[in-house]
């Protein structure tokens, strides 16, 4: 019989092709990563046995006996062996690191390695194949067994992909089972065409199919600086702690600042050629192969053994670098970095811990305490840890609406009478004892937790105006904090409407307090809102003034109706008497624009009798009343003690 080997040496081909390309792929050392190399490499050396085999059994007279024997023993081994080593590949994908699979490993191996050691003996059995120069090739009475092994193991592959079904990806499901199932396919059509081989054109296939969807490269690299991604970094810690949990690693995360300052003025396309710029060095000067895109503008360095000059000298290097200048096509940029640093097991025990501890340094880092680089030690721990148990506070009392409100009165000096409120919200029950809103409240900003929060708040505070109204205490309105965060809120204005019409509350018994640097970030959204605000009769008034660096033109432009001075203007009026003129006159003005002047932190006689002498028309302050519960507010207006 004469064979066809063209369609397997095409094979050949593409599968050298594959090899190539997913060396550049994935490099964690992963058991699901080594197999697929193994399946790989096996069915290209079997492919290329067959393919010389075949072509050795026809020229058998010509080319030395023994060197035919040589490579037809190779392929006789290798070819059941690709089914072994792909049903091993399956066993990696379905229990990844579970702590068996390499005791699995060796003892779903026994049958393929057994067989192995038959097809050695061969020369002596000759159970599998003949070869000698009078006759050439000649089958054996075993060489079922060949068929057989290959069978077991594509079954096996099927066996453990239904059994896992539920729990895995059905993609993944579909992707294993495609080999097994080709493999069949191809046994049935070769039984047909005995002469075309194509058991190799089908393994690649198979492992085509693989390379696309589950071992393909672009799975874990980043699109523009093609360095492994976030997940490839999750993907190594996850591998670092399960594999090694007492091993000391180190990551470090270099988090550019004011990034979006260049894109602003330099365009996408530089911004993007300069972060190239940039992972091109980090990658040079960092851990080979473990630098990773941690998110837009942060990359982070992973030193996988404790080595400590190296990963100072590394840290060096960047600061050296970072504070030099960046030329990006016409373009020269000085930006500054901070850089977090944290070391496991002193940081963190989890993956979630390593990536919270990694966020909490970088955060710190850009304070102006850790002068740009922050090692994440054990008192910042204690912080962390801390800073954890407020979010989860937070989150519960999310979950079941339980925040207090307190409520300031605020003194309006033409009535003499207290029309008017600051909510202010309180977590004065925790399990962790009192916390204040100048520890919480940054802290919600952060998670994002006070977007809803701050809705919640809205309803409660909404709701108490109303009982307010029902008891007919003649109060005018109540203040509501609104943090800059929640003008990032695509639908703002209309949930704010929804929630205020839901509870059937006068507008103008609301007025949003929004401060001055709120103001200065998101000046468009804001005067946006404002007059939305405005339209439906909701006022609007600004807190703080005094703090930020707010355009005295937008401040006077919007439909405020309230200015609040910070009380840093009082305490320094009081000490200077230029900034007390200079304050007088601010109050003048804003008086003349139509706007209603208040003054903040008023505790002493001495700073009311400033105060109004300034012409303000409402004080708010410890000198008449610290924020109260709704209950001790009620009994405050109603003159009830
Ligand atoms: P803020 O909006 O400027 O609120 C006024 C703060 O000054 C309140 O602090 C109030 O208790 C305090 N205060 C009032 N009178 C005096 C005084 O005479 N002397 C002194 N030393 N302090 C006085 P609080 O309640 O601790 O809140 C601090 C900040 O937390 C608030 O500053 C506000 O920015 C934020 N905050 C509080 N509650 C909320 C809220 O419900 N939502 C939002 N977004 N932020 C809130
Ligand atoms: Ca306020
Ligand atoms: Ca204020």
């Amino acid at each position: 019989m004469t064979w066809n080997i063209a369609p397997e040496s095409i094979s050949l081909v593409m599968l050298g092709i594959i090899l190539i390309y997913s060396r550049k792929g994935s490099h964690l050392p992963t058991l699901k990563n080594r197999m697929f190399q193994g399946c790989l490499f096996v069915t290209f050396c079997a492919m290329l046995t067959n393919i010389l085999s075949t072509v050795m059994i026809y020229f058998y007279q010509i080319i030395p006996l023994w060197m035919t024997w040589l490579i037809t023993t190779l392929y006789f081994i290798l070819t059941p062996l690709m089914g072994m080593t792909y049903f091993l590949y399956t066993l990696a994908i379905i229990y990844t690191e579970s702590p068996n699979l390499k005791k699995a490993f060796l003892f779903c191996s026994i049958p393929g390695l057994g067989y192995a050691v038959l097809v050695v003996l061969n020369p002596f059995t000759r159970n599998i194949f003949d070869l000698t120069a009078a006759q050439g090739y000649t089958r054996g009475s075993m060489i079922g067994t060949t068929y057989l092994i290959f069978y077991f193991y594509c079954l096996a592959c099927i066996v453990v992909t239904l059994k896992n079904y539920q729990k895995l990806d059905k993609e993944i499901s579909r992707i294993l089972a495609a080999f097994p199932v080709l493999a069949v396919l191809v046994i049935v059509f070769q039984q047909l065409y005995p002469q075309i081989i194509l058991s190799g054109t089908a393994a690649t296939c198979a492992l085509l199919i693989i390379y696309l969807h589950l071992q393909n490269k672009q799975i874990s690299l980043d699109y523009l600086t093609n360095l492994p991604n976030r997940q490839e970094l999750l993907n190594m810690l996850t591998l670092l702690l399960t594999r090694y949990p007492d091993r000391p690693f180190t990551l470090v995360v270099v988090s550019l600042r004011d990034f979006r300052q260049i894109n602003n003025t330099c365009g996408q396309q530089n911004g993007d050629a300069f972060l190239k710029s940039v992972s091109q060095f980090l990658s040079m000067a960092g851990p080979q192969q473990n630098v990773y895109r941690f998110s837009g503008d942060e990359f982070a360095l992973l030193f996988p053994r404790e080595d400590d000059d190296k990963i100072r000298t590394c840290i060096y290097e960047i600061q050296k670098r970072m504070s030099g200048s960046w030329q990006v096509n016409d373009f020269h940029f000085t930006l500054t970095a901070v850089i977090g640093v944290i070391r496991h097991t002193e940081a963190s025990q989890t993956l979630e811990e390593t990536i919270a501890s990694i966020e909490y340094a970088v955060m710190q880092a850009k304070t102006e305490k850790y002068g740009q680089i922050c090692y994440c030690d054990r008192a910042m721990l204690a912080n962390l840890e801390r800073r954890r148990q407020i979010i989860q506070i937070l989150k519960d009392k999310l979950t079941d609406q339980s925040f207090e409100m307190f409520y300031q009165p605020i003194y309006d000096i033409k009535t003499g009478s207290f029309l008017y409120a600051e909510s202010l919200m309180r977590m004065n029950d925790t399990p962790i004892g009192p916390v204040y809103p100048s520890e919480f409240i940054p802290i919600a900003e952060e998670t994002g937790l006070l977007i809803e929060i701050t809705y919640i708040i809205l309803k409660k505070v909404c709701q108490f105006i109303n009982q307010l109204l029902e008891m007919q205490i003649p109060i005018k309105c109540v203040h509501v904090n609104f943090s800059a965060i929640q003008f990032s809120q695509p639908e703002l204005a209309k949930k704010v409407l929804g929630i205020i019409n839901s509870c059937h509350t006068p507008a103008h018994t609301l007025k949003i307090e929004f401060t001055e640097s709120t103001l200065a970030e998101n000046p468009e959204i804001v005067r946006e809102f404002a007059l939305e605000m405005e339209r439906h009769g909701i006022m609007m008034g600004l807190d703080d003034f005094g703090t930020g660096y707010s355009n005295i033109a937008t401040v006077i432009s919007l439909p405020f109706g309230t200015v609040k001075l910070d009380r840093s203007l009082v305490y320094a009026s009081m000490e200077n008497p230029t900034s007390a003129l200079a304050v007088k006159n601010l109050v003048r003005t804003f008086k003349e624009l139509g706007m209603q002047v208040v003054a903040e932190g008023v505790e002493t006689e001495e700073q009311r009798q400033l105060v109004i002498d300034f012409g303000i028309d409402q004080i708010q302050g410890y000198y008449y009343s610290k924020p109260l519960s709704e209950a001790d507010l009620l009994r405050f207006l109603t003159g009830r003690v």
